[in-house]
């Protein structure tokens, strides 16, 4: 084998699912990360379908290319799963019968009270010369070959399987590969746009080779990942990116919502829970988007009092005492109704902050006045009321999701600049 750092690692992701639109190759990214964990980078990854030509040429591909192949799918016990029988093939290897897995395999299905069928005896055959990497959620036994030049693992399809048998049967086997340590930090950001953080921060982007610094973007979240490696030891790799990490965060302050892996709605849990607040929700166009993403977070009945999607103008008028007068006047989607829609659902939940969404999520009912994308995200607190304006782009999707993101971000900033008591009830 190559030295570490020029190591070249293949990934093999088999499936013909996973050449239609319909299934991605999550996988391989997962794979991928944890590989880069122990320094190692991925060279190739190829996607095949469950056909015995293509297999055989792809798997011949990566033994002539790769130092290190990680082949996943195709080791169930239906005829389409051929991984093993073929890989076997490419390798010159023959196919050896395991009464101890077949045994292993007899004993899943009596615990969950069903009678195993023949086809999976196929899967208690293992390529002669391989390690058998115990499934613990599954029935696919893993294989590990080392003795072709190229290192080997087969790994079963389903994402719980391989990631259970990924840390538990492959990572410790992997600690001989280790090419040093990476550590990652990932700063969550909100309220700004990716130009704006550009102008921001990018002078500060690192130029060493050690530091790898990447800005992804979601609607309404923007994420800038940072991964430090070093050759020695984890501590040395956290404090070569501590000063870079410092920097960041005193430039971007308070648009950073969270650098421990947080989701906006655990963070504002936190907020309401640690000042004693409760909140309670009113959502139009979002349809419960909000109210969901809040109570995503466990133990959010502590300050989440109530949710209600008010659609129509008759909700609107009747569970939020919104007087049909001021809908009339300035319509359902206007700053006016925003306002006391967080209001009224304040005011009827007797919670501290009601939250409020009224906009036009598209693709239809945009006018030149009120275009797709104009959503009034609004919060109440203590008989006062901010209002906010907001123009997104994107699809229905990415509007919704945008908009409940910003609605949970007025109530963060409002609680981390204020002063704020729970009201005596
Ligand atoms: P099984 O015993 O379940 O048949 P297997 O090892 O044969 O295991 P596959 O049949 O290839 O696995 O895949 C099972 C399911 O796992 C697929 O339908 C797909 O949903 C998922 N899957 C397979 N490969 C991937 C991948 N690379 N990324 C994400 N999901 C995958």
């Amino acid at each position: 084998m190559r030295k570490k750092s020029n190591t070249i690692i293949e990934i093999i992701a088999v499936g013909s699912e996973l050449l239609t639109p319909y299934y991605q190759d999550t996988n391989s990214l997962y794979i991928t990360s944890r590989l880069n964990d122990l320094g190692l980078k991925v060279s190739f990854k190829t996607i095949v379908g469950d056909d015995h030509v293509s297999l055989l040429s792809c798997f011949k591909l990566a033994l002539k290319r790769a130092d290190m192949v990680f082949i996943i799918g195709g080791l169930g016990p239906t005829s389409d799963d051929m991984t093993r029988e073929v890989f076997a093939e490419a390798s010159g290897k023959e196919l050896e019968f395991r009464t101890d897995l077949l045994d292993h395999i007899k004993s899943r299905f009596k615990k969950r009270g069903l009678i195993m069928t023949s086809s999976n005896k196929k899967q208690a055959f293992v390529i002669k010369g391989s390690e058998v990497i115990e499934n613990r959620v599954g029935t696919a036994p893993g294989l590990w070959i080392e003795d072709l030049g190229t290192t080997a693992f087969l790994l079963p399809g389903p994402p719980v399987e391989l990631k259970t048998m990924f840390e538990s049967g492959v990572m410790p086997r992997m600690e001989k590969y280790r090419n040093g340590f990476s550590f990652r930090k990932v700063l969550k950001i909100t309220g700004i746009t990716e130009s704006g953080i550009e102008n921001l921060v990018s002078d500060l982007y690192p130029k060493s080779p050690e530091i790898e610094l990447s800005v992804l973007a979601y609607p309404g979240q923007i994420e800038i990942h940072i991964t430090s490696h070093s050759l020695s030891s984890p501590e040395k790799a956290e404090k070569m990116i501590n000063p870079l990490i410092k920097s960041l965060k005193g430039r971007l302050k308070e648009h950073i919502f969270s650098e421990n892996n947080e989701e906006l709605e655990e963070v504002i849990g936190r907020l309401l829970l640690k000042n004693k607040l409760t909140l309670s929700t009113a959502e139009s166009c979002t349809g419960g988007l909000l109210g969901h993403r809040i109570t995503n977070t466990p133990g959010s009945s502590r300050y989440f009092l109530q949710g209600v999607q008010a659609y129509s103008n008759k909700a609107k008028r009747e569970l939020l005492d919104i007087h049909e007068d001021v809908i009339k006047k300035h319509g359902a989607v206007s700053a006016e109704v925003a306002g006391l829609m967080a209001e009224g659902i304040r005011k009827k939940s007797r919670s501290d902050f009601g939250l409020a969404i009224t906009g036009i999520a598209g693709p239809g009912g945009g006018t030149r006045e009120k275009p797709v994308g104009l959503v009034f995200t609004a919060l109440s607190w203590n008989n006062r009321k901010n209002v906010e304006k907001n123009q997104f782009l994107g699809m229905r999707d990415s509007v919704k999701s945008q908009a409940a993101q910003k609605a949970m971000d007025m109530l963060r900033r409002y609680i981390l600049f204020n002063k704020i008591k729970p009201i005596k009830r």
